[in-house]
């Protein structure tokens, strides 16, 4: 039977349970997975050298005869000890392998073999091999050795000369791969041809086509992400929405309203976003912009035009005590334009002219008395249902799904028209990670702040001046002032030194501030207890709160003006901008104290840039130069991170470049019907969106 891509692994040469079993851990399971199971480096030992050479370079590959071959043990340690001598032309050599008796089944004397590693010098033996890599000579090329040879992500159980050994059976396969990237684009772009660059990327000739594979195949990835937001952004183009014509005047009256001057970037946004709601197709809009930077007036810019095209909107936020802060600062915003407006999650109801029970309120919702609606994810409920709701807003959700977007569609009482949406973030995404992982979405940016913010002033402390730290915190709180401090655990752990909520609040308690209110805040806790901690805070019954990063970023606490962050090295750049966005939102000066728990420079150097950034952009590129993507958006895009093994977030070039071609693919094949191949492997993609 010959092999497929669907053949699973156990049919191969040599794979038994057990070496299944552990190809599994790896989420291999047939030779597709292995084909895609890239090297993540390699060994260059392309050059054959003599063994005269080899003595002299310390490493590299020689093909030599075996003169002899034996296992014996060690005398002292229980170990089989193998022992060849080999030679060639010029010289000879001896080679030692520890615990792997089994070679002498295939290794023995008057073959020809090819040995690659370092050599090192033995006091009683002199220059050896030690356990070099080995491979008989047979003719061809060889696999494991004289060549640029490809290492593997491994589990302890697997050697890598077996996955060498079974990704090289899959070379037929891989050679009768056909190609989804149209050839047109190939020619365009220069780009080898899939199996080729798939099998170079395995047993690469040489670095020249090696780095051909690495280009081609970090395009495909970032490509097939950039084609499915292009036909995900196609898709949502293809519906109708409602029309919300600029209302000028009013909006005009609003502005002026306001107790400050927009700055530049909030009138660019908001400009943007009015411009996109006159569209007769839906906003699928992302506003970024750092905590305190004013999204909200930007976002009540929109409400407002949406209102008074007669529209309903949506305002949702991740939990019920923003949402109340919303309601509360929303309503002051719109106060003069005499609407409506409602306050609705699970265990709050009312309106901003009367208290209606919550089946009250629904009801009023749906004859669309209220004009717009303020809540958490309780909104999108199968109860809940709208008369016109042309606008939906989501705060700090980072990615709205699909299904919830279907959800509100459903609800949104349009016919055969979708509402416009709009997400709001303050987490800085690079823009060129931005066009990745949020492809399908247009982007608008707040990078000014409002003038006059007070600088935060920001300091680095280590271990021994945390004394005067504590002295310095006491003394502002008893100007009246109040302290958050963050710890990166709740519960303290085997981690030696790192940081728990627990310990902290209790030394904190116990020893350091003995005559303060302290409380304590983290995610295991009952949300109402959560609530009330928050509230005490908010109303300054508690002086310092120990808590986790789970504080709401959006939450409103002037008077809050310290902040401590332990283990600040265990944090990303971006988030530690992001937590420090929690002080510096009242008249008073605020101050930063960033605790080591190591003496790390490198950690020093790196928490420096919080210091001299401008903005949370800044220092998300800083984070993503310097930790990888991975570390910097951690789980939350995790399945984005997943797709992409060999592409990096970071290369913006490429980024562009597919985006580019995706565009234009589009352009000359909307439906990709010119394309079945394309169409096909789009199909196969797990992510792509229905809107249905
Ligand atoms: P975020 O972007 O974090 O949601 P907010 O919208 O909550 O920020 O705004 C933070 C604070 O800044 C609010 O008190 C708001 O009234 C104020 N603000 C917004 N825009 C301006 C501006 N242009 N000038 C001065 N203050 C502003
Ligand atoms: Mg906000």
């Amino acid at each position: 039977m010959p092999t497929t891509l669907q053949t699973p692994l156990e049919q191969l040469t040599r794979v038994g349970k057990t070496t299944a079993n552990q190809l599994k851990k790896l989420c291999l399971t047939n030779i597709e997975d292995l084909i895609y199971h890239y090297p993540f480096r390699y060994d260059d030992y392309s050059q054959i050298i003599s063994i005269e050479e080899l003595k002299t370079k310390k490493s590299g590959t020689i093909l030599a005869k075996i003169n002899l071959i034996e296992n014996h043990r060690s005398p002292r340690k229980r170990m089989i000890i193998t022992e060849a001598i080999v030679s060639d032309d010029t010289d000879s050599i001896k080679a030692v392998w520890f615990n792997q008796p089994y070679i002498t089944k295939n290794l023995s004397s008057g073959k020809k073999v090819y040995l690659a590693g370092k050599i090192d010098y033995d006091k009683q033996y002199g220059l050896q091999f030690s356990n070099p890599s080995y491979e008989l000579y047979k003719g061809g090329n060889p696999i494991h050795t004289g060549r640029l040879v490809p290492i593997y992500p491994l589990t302890a159980r697997l050697t890598q000369k077996q996955i060498r050994f079974l990704i090289h059976q899959s070379i037929e396969v891989i050679q009768n791969i056909e190609d989804w990237l149209p050839r047109d684009i190939r020619t365009k772009y220069n780009f080898i041809n899939l199996s080729y660059a798939l099998e170079q990327i395995h047993f690469p000739q040489n670095n020249t086509w090696l780095e051909k594979a690495l280009r081609r195949l970090r395009f495909d990835e970032l490509f097939l992400i950039q084609l499915r937001n292009q036909l995900t952004r196609k898709k949502i183009k293809s519906r109708n929405a409602p029309v919300i014509t600029f209302k000028q005047e009013e909006t005009k009256k609003f502005v002026d309203s306001l107790p400050f001057t927009l700055t530049n970037a909030q009138k660019k946004a908001s400009w943007e976003i009015i411009k996109n709601l006159e569209k007769n197709t839906p906003m699928n809009r992302l506003l970024e912009g750092d905590v305190g930077s004013g999204k909200t007036v930007v976002a009540v810019m929109a409400i407002l035009n949406v209102l008074l095209n007669n529209y309903q909107a949506v305002y949702m936020v991740p939990t019920e005590i923003l949402a109340e802060q919303h309601f509360k600062t929303i309503s002051e915003l719109l106060q003069p334009c005499n609407v409506t407006i409602a306050l609705l999650t699970r265990n709050n109801a009312k309106t901003n002219t009367n208290n209606p029970t919550k089946s009250m309120l629904i009801e009023t919702i749906k004859s669309g008395n209220i004009n717009l609606i303020i809540g958490t994810h309780a909104l999108i409920q199968k109860n809940i249902k709208f008369k016109n709701l042309a606008l939906t807003i989501v705060d700090e959700q980072h990615r709205f799904g699909i299904k919830q977007r279907a959800a509100l569609i459903k609800s949104s009482g349009l016919k055969h028209r979708s509402p416009h949406f709009l997400s709001m973030t303050a987490t800085p995404i690079p823009r060129s990670v931005a066009l990745t992982v949020y492809g399908d979405l247009d982007l608008s940016i707040i990078d000014e702040m409002p003038k006059g913010r007070k600088h935060i002033i920001t300091k680095i402390i280590e271990q021994k001046e945390s004394k005067d730290v504590y002295t310095f915190v006491a003394d502002e709180i008893k100007k009246g002032r109040q302290a958050f401090v963050i710890c990166p655990l709740i519960d303290p752990s085997d981690k030696l030194g790192v940081k728990s909520v627990t310990e902290e609040y209790t030394k904190l308690k116990d020893s350091i501030f003995q005559n303060l209110r302290i409380d304590k805040l983290h995610g295991k806790l009952k949300t109402e207890t959560k609530q009330k901690v928050i509230k005490n805070f908010v109303h300054n019954k508690t002086n310092i709160l120990v808590s986790t990063t789970v504080i709401e970023v959006g939450i409103d606490i002037p008077n809050a003006t310290l902040l401590i962050i332990e283990g600040a090295d265990r944090f990303g750049l971006a988030q530690l901008y992001q937590l420090r966005g929690r002080i510096g939102r009242g008249k008073h000066q605020s101050y930063c104290f960033l605790f080591l728990e190591t003496e790390n420079e490198k950690a020093k150097q790196r928490l420096k840039a919080l210091m001299s950034a401008k903005n949370g952009f800044e220092l998300a590129e800083i984070d993503l130069k310097m930790r990888g993507p991975g570390e910097v958006f951690g789980t939350q895009q995790s399945g984005f991170i997943k797709d992409l093994k060999i592409a990096n977030l970071s290369d913006t070039e490429t980024i562009s470049y597919a985006q580019k071609v995706a565009k234009d693919i589009i352009a000359q094949s909307p439906n990709l019907e010119k394309y079945p191949l394309l169409k096909e492997k789009m199909s196969q993609l797990t992510h792509v969106a229905h809107l249905e």
